[in-house]
């Protein structure tokens, strides 16, 4: 979501002349778009700006903005702890930022704007998409969910879905200009539409979106297990160029500490769930997020996330241990876990996560994988692409299919990615 929002950001600054440098050095304007999800992120916020206060020793007419999540949270203090940050705005007025920035240059006043809830999607706002194949459409902002870990309803406002119109014109534009997959973007994505006049659903959205002509792959991220509906799965189990792909985030193992996330839902719902996945989308890819070190977790509750991954089987996980978030409900919990045994638990969960990714990942040895070929890694010397199941996976190959979906035999896998030869014989071999 804040790729995504960074890509609108630099469109939007494009509007007013401004284009990208290699190096912040060269740079007469720096904009950093901000996550507050886990305090690691905060911290990379701190380095970055001691590097750019350097550079505008050097460069006094460097103009530095600070925007996103942490403004939206902290407001005053960026400005406290940084005084040569020149422009501070939120998650919620980042549609604006060619307007500060003009006015940053018209004035040399220093601007500080937040808002709380804003409509963010502007018909019109261009984007630069950083990714060549590869096109994120918003379809919705916010989350009214209040898991008791989570910061975003704090700092991304509440839900609220996009049009489908207006989402279907974004979808077309970029499939005219080349892109050959979309990834619609949410915070709890099959919450889409419920709050629309008429009503309408995630699953009503893909059929149209699956229709726009010359749309070889969408996916969408990130559901909630709770909402993911039947309807959403038979959309992926019938329409062809929608990926057999979910990412199911399922938190914790344990129904105790599942209660006490506000997660909603039950072990035995996400297990019914993971069932009627596999019924309708045998080789479907799932995907997951995990936390570790919850407030009050034991090593019996952890041993029931690490007993979840040995179940389900996960292609691969988005694992973290868990940071207090100012303002939400788990930071002030009792019983918080010390940083030595959440770092112990996250390094036995990987180790558990990797183990089974390398299995499933070998287990495709001798399959043909549809791959959007993504470009050439001069490190590694082979071209490398993403498979439907959103898998990397590298080959040789030639120039010519960059860009291209080809056939692709698996040959070898690792815990990360997938190692393969092309099938086509039509497509010449650079070695
Ligand atoms: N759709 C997702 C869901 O089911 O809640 C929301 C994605 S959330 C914005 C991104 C992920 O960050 C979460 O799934 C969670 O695993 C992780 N996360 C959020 N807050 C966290 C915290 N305080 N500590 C550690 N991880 C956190």
């Amino acid at each position: 979501m804040n790729k995504s929002d960074s890509e609108k950001i630099f469109g939007l600054l494009s509007t007013i002349g401004y284009t990208s440098t290699e190096l912040p050095e060269d740079a007469d304007l720096i904009i950093v778009n901000t996550c507050s999800i886990r305090e690691n992120a905060v911290r990379r916020l701190v380095g970055h700006l001691g590097n750019y206060k350097n550079i505008k020793q050097y460069n006094p007419n460097l103009i530095i903005g600070v925007g996103g999540c942490v403004p939206q949270h902290e407001k005053d203090n960026i400005r406290k702890k940084a005084p040569f940050v020149d422009i501070v705005f939120g998650s919620q007025n980042f549609n604006k930022i060619h307007e500060m920035v003009e006015r940053f240059e018209r004035n040399r006043e220093p601007i500080v704007s937040i808002i709380k809830q804003a409509d963010v999607y502007e018909e019109e706002m261009p984007v630069y998409r950083d990714n060549k194949f590869n096109a994120w459409v918003t379809i919705m902002n916010g989350c009214s969910r209040y898991c008791t870990f989570c910061i975003v309803p704090y700092v991304r406002g509440i839900e609220v879905s996009r049009t489908e119109e207006s989402i279907l014109r974004e979808v077309e534009v970029a499939v005219e200009e080349g892109f050959k997959e979309i990834t619609l973007l949410g915070q709890i994505i099959d919450l889409y539409g419920r709050d629309l006049k008429p009503r309408s659903s995630l699953d009503q959205l893909l059929y149209k979106v699956s229709a726009v002509k010359g749309l070889e792959r969408i996916r969408f991220l990130t559901s909630h297990p709770k909402y993911m509906s039947k309807g959403i799965i038979d959309a992926v189990a019938e329409l062809p160029n929608l990926c057999e792909y979910f990412h199911l985030p399922l938190q914790h193992g344990s129904d105790e500490i599942l209660t006490r996330m506000n997660r909603r839902n039950t072990m035995a719902e996400y297990d019914e769930l993971i069932s009627y996945v596999r019924h309708k989308v045998p080789d479907a890819i799932v995907t997951t997020d995990l936390i570790v070190g919850f407030p009050g977790e034991t090593e019996e509750h952890f041993l029931e996330t690490i007993n979840a991954c040995v179940k389900y089987r996960f292609d691969s996980a988005n694992t973290a241990a868990y940071s207090p978030r100012p303002g939400t409900p788990a930071a002030e919990m009792e019983n918080q876990v010390p940083e030595a045994e959440k770092k112990a638990r996250l390094i036995a969960l990987n180790r558990v996560l990797n183990d089974i990714a390398k299995e499933k990942n070998q287990a495709t040895i001798g399959k043909i994988e549809s791959v959007l070929v993504e470009g050439f890694n001069e490190k590694k010397g082979n071209y490398y692409g993403r498979t439907r199941g959103n898998k990397s996976i590298h080959f040789q190959a030639d120039d010519s299919c960059i860009g291209k979906i080809i056939d692709v035999r698996v040959t070898d896998g690792t815990s990360s990615s997938l190692r393969g030869e092309i099938l086509n014989p039509a497509l010449s071999l650079k070695n």
